[in-house]
């Protein structure tokens, strides 16, 4: 385990609780008071979120929490339609009965989910967050070995609210990779999904070699599998988990899932590279 270095102090989650309908999460909150429960589900989200927030693992009880909002914010399981912007994939688009595992931060290093993961030969794709994974690197490149390594940043600011260089959030990650890892990203997801659409992070990350802004439409996370919209897993369903203590667990929860419907686990680079702009 390392020490964050993250911005993910207490200030940062306060202000995102009490801000919680940036443009991009509204058509969420919109659709909870549709079913009359907006306030209490939202109150009840930051609660939660102040009450699990701990200073072993800050950063990764607030993105879980953000995140399962995001999915819920960002529905559409499509590739962006302009074609100046990069394609931002909720969801695969394919018939193959498979699903994808992605793995994010990288706060702390199970061996346990690494070796099971290595044993069963299961692709993973990582989204490392520099600031915590350096110094790990080969711990991602282990547990992707079926998979990749890919970019979550320097430092995991929110992109929506982040007014500073977002190159210099990107492009370090790239050369850090293809320095120690011999593998340059390709894939951008931005920490808590915010910001995916916006113009300027789309152009950044372009000029830093990325050519995919992956988001995701399923959520592990305490022992339960919640996609956005409350239905089973699809086919090319993306599930998001985190570095965290009990990833073997989450990850076995999440293969059990895909299997109970008949999907397995399959290669995102595989898909998205077949599907990549020309
Ligand atoms: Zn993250």
């Amino acid at each position: 385990m390392t020490s964050p270095r993250m911005p993910f102090g207490k200030r940062r989650l306060n202000g995102r609780c009490e801000s919680q309908t940036p443009a991009e999460w509204r058509p969420f909150s919109q659709r909870l008071r549709g079913r009359g429960m907006g306030t209490s589900m939202v109150a009840l989200a930051c609660a939660a979120i102040l009450a699990i927030a701990t200073p072993a693992l800050p950063g990764h009880a607030h993105e879980v929490r953000a995140d399962l909002r995001q999915v819920a914010a960002e529905p559409a399981p499509l590739l962006s339609p302009a074609s100046s912007m990069l394609p931002v994939v909720y969801r695969v688009n394919t018939d193959d009965p498979v699903v994808f595992l992605t793995v994010d931060d990288g706060i702390v290093h199970s061996r346990e989910a690494r070796d099971w993961v290595r044993r069963k030969k299961i692709p993973v794709t990582s989204f490392v967050t520099l600031n915590v994974a350096d110094g790990h690197l080969r711990y991602f490149a282990k547990i992707s070995k079926h998979g990749s390594v890919q970019n979550h940043t320097v430092s995991h600011p929110a992109f929506d609210t982040y007014y500073g260089d977002l190159r210099r959030q990107i492009c370090p990650v790239q050369d850090r990779l293809a320095d120690r890892l011999g593998t340059r990203p390709w894939m951008l997801r931005p920490p808590y999904g915010a910001g995916a659409r916006l113009a300027r992070v789309h152009a950044a990350a372009s000029s830093c070699g990325i050519r995919h802004i992956v988001m995701w439409d399923a959520v592990v996370d305490r022992g339960r599998l919640t996609t956005w919209n409350g239905q089973r897993l699809s086919r090319g369903s993306i599930i998001l988990l985190h570095f965290g203590p009990n990833l073997k667990s989450e990850l076995r929860l999440a293969v059990k899932a895909a299997r109970a419907q008949g999907l397995k686990v399959a290669a995102l680079e595989d898909y998205l590279r077949a599907t990549k702009r020309t």
